[in-house]
């Protein structure tokens, strides 16, 4: 009798393959079909069998609601066919990745969902620049929200200034606002700011600015970044740089 097929969301971890967990590697190495978002490094890709199906799942811009359920319906297209299909996920499947959708919806559908957490960006790329989210007597307390308000509310950022250190993803484009917001909510526009690009690969760099001066649009940024808010960015200058990355001249650019 033929084995009951298994969909695995899989957290891809914030691009360098070496982050990836066992188990994620693991599953790589035995699935039959991949469907992997724009996130996902070839590194990590060049894990799976060499015999496996990929399927590239990456969202065109402005069509998002779209292209989630093509996604939908090709998991379950590939699930009828194959025993092992993987949803590869850049960072951890549960953090702004709609992977918990996905998991309801395939549930609905009566597939088998095995949930494999990666690591998030939202945490590995603040700490392998050097800025730890807490440090004992600079910050307590940290929050991760989407500075994207995809038609939703936007995060409450009076909120939010409470809290010491932030850590936003999806912010690039809307950093200049997001700076506003927290200068109106009291944050102090002497407060540093990282933005933290294409962490853990060759190409990261760190751009390091004051609140004001990303309020006024000063500061240059590109995706993907995490962007992080707080007295927290300061320790960098403690630790430096955790991860050798190859381009060192750029990420080293500015201090
Ligand atoms: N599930 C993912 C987040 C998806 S939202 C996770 O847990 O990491 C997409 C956002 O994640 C990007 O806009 C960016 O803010 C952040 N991001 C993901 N990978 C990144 C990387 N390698 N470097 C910097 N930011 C990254």
């Amino acid at each position: 009798m033929k084995r009951r097929s298994r969909i695995f969301l899989v957290g891809a971890g914030p691009g360098s393959a070496d982050l990836l967990t066992v188990r994620a590697a693991r599953i790589l190495a035995e699935a039959d079909v991949v469907l992997y978002d724009r996130l996902v490094s070839a590194e990590v890709l060049a894990l799976a069998r060499a015999d496996a199906l990929l399927v590239d799942a990456g969202k065109e811009h402005g069509r998002q609601e779209e292209t989630q359920q093509r996604i939908l319906d090709q998991l379950d297209f590939y699930a009828q066919r194959y025993q092992r299909v993987v949803r590869l996920k850049g960072g951890d499947p549960c953090v702004f990745g709609r992977g918990a959708e996905e998991w309801q919806w395939l549930r609905e559908r009566g597939w088998d969902v095995e949930l494999v957490p990666g690591i998030s960006s939202a945490l590995a790329a603040p700490a392998l620049a050097g800025i730890p989210p807490t440090f004992r007597g600079v910050a307590r307390s940290f929050a991760v929200v989407t500075g994207h308000a995809c038609g939703e509310a936007e995060p409450d950022w009076g909120a939010l200034a409470a809290v010491d250190t932030l850590i936003i993803l999806m912010g690039v484009a809307r950093r200049a606002q997001i700076a506003s917001q927290l200068l109106q909510a009291g944050r102090s526009p002497r407060e540093p700011v990282a933005f933290v690009e294409n962490a853990t690969l060759a190409s990261e760099r760190v751009v390091v600015a004051d609140l004001g001066a990303v309020a006024e649009g000063a500061v240059d940024a590109a995706n993907p970044a995490v962007m992080v808010v707080g007295e927290v960015v300061r320790v960098r200058g403690l630790l430096g740089q955790a991860m050798a990355v190859a381009e060192a001249p750029a990420a080293a650019g500015r201090p």
